[in-house]
């Protein structure tokens, strides 16, 4: 045990790193390299996630100089609420700051089956699509590991919130933080861990096709939706600066590889701008992609966002049963999101990083 005394001594003027960073696998290998037995890994891991420890302190059954040394060079929250704001519908938007003053949001949305939570991958988002409020805000950074998976730690151990499905609809493009997605899924999914089954997980993509392509090797029956929103490339460059870089058809055969290789059904999320992609025409042009790609369809009506543009307009319930009607005849698998948290800002597209609405 010396020899970890010594290295507390050494590292001491280290910054502490996050342990939420780490996966089990990684804290194992820490433990041999400080020759602390292999299984405290497990136990530090489990006290994390499992009984959602604070600190090392109250991890009573693990030896007081392994966490004083854990203590000395490892911290276990990454960053504060600011606020919480709850609308009337069920839904609660949280405010959180990083350690660096940034800020993101989370959100959990309760309908009477279930509860959602909404994480955010990125502070700001690269993509700038034209209907999308984190697309307004300045992109300033990923997030690490250790902040993906504390936004679920701070719901579960914090508020004392029990969460059955996980998106990945947040701010940010998971695909443009693949590698610390790919590490929180890990987190997210250990038994030893959070222990969430992957089929309650799903990651929303702007159309990334590497992610697409990397996302089905990693073995996880995570669900896979991507944000469509028009089956034309010309309409879709026109909203979705991405479909610039990664072209329907590319973006089509990803999907394709994707469905080949993990069989699993891809959701093709489609939100409703009135005027733009909810012509008779559009719903044909849908249905076609949609059945090409055996994928479900989900609708979104458009949520006037914070930052919205003047020219984007809400489509009525008329015009939403009209489109979605086309796609039941056209033989393609439907449903229409019933959006929630509008009234204070929490609903898709319309996190922007503020509490003030
Ligand atoms: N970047 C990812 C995940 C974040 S957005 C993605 O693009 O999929 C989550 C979902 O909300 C996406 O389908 C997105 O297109 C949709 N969305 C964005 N702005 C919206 C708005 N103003 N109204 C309705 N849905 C919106």
């Amino acid at each position: 045990m010396s020899n970890i005394l010594n290295l507390n001594q050494k590292q001491a003027k280290i910054l502490k790193k996050n342990i939420k960073n780490f996966s089990l696998t990684e804290l194992q290998i820490i433990c041999e390299k400080l020759k602390i037995p292999k299984y405290k890994a497990k136990q530090i891991f489990s006290w994390i996630y499992k009984k959602g420890a604070k600190n090392f302190e109250q991890m009573s059954d693990i030896q007081k100089d392994i966490r004083l040394f854990f203590d000395n060079n490892f911290k276990i929250s990454v960053f504060e609420k600011v606020e919480s704001l709850n609308s009337d519908d069920g839904t609660i938007k949280y405010l959180f700051e990083l350690s660096d003053k940034n800020v993101i949001e989370t959100v959990v949305i309760s309908s009477k089956k279930r509860k959602t939570l909404c994480i955010s991958s990125q502070v700001g988002c690269k993509m700038a699509c034209v209907f999308c409020a984190s697309g307004m805000m300045k992109f300033k950074r990923n997030l690490d590991v250790a902040e993906i998976i504390e936004q679920i730690w701070y719901i579960k151990f914090i508020e004392n919130i029990e969460i059955d499905n996980f998106v990945f609809m947040g701010i940010g493009e998971p695909f443009d933080n693949f590698d610390n997605i790919k590490n929180a899924l890990q987190i997210m999914n250990d038994k030893n861990g959070f222990n969430i089954a992957a089929r309650r997980i799903t990651i929303s993509t702007s159309g990334i096709v590497s992610g697409i392509e990397a996302i089905k090797n990693i073995n996880l029956q995570i669900n896979l939706a991507v944000s469509l929103h028009t089956a034309n490339q010309a309409k879709r460059k026109s909203i979705m600066p991405i479909a610039e870089k990664y072209t329907i058809t590319q973006l089509s055969r990803a999907c394709k590889n994707y469905f080949e290789k993990t069989n699993r059904i891809i959701t093709f999320e489609y939100m409703l701008l009135k005027g733009i992609n909810d012509s008779k025409r559009d719903a044909f042009e849908l249905a076609n992609f949609a059945k090409d790609h055996k994928a479900k369809v989900n609708i979104i009506s458009y949520n006037p966002a914070a930052t919205s543009n003047k020219y984007l307009k809400v489509p009525n319930k008329v015009d939403i049963n009209r489109f979605y009607n086309i796609l039941v005849d056209k033989g393609v698998s439907v449903t229409v999101r019933n959006s929630k948290g509008n009234k204070i800002k929490a609903a898709c597209g319309q996190l922007a990083g503020k509490i003030k609405i």
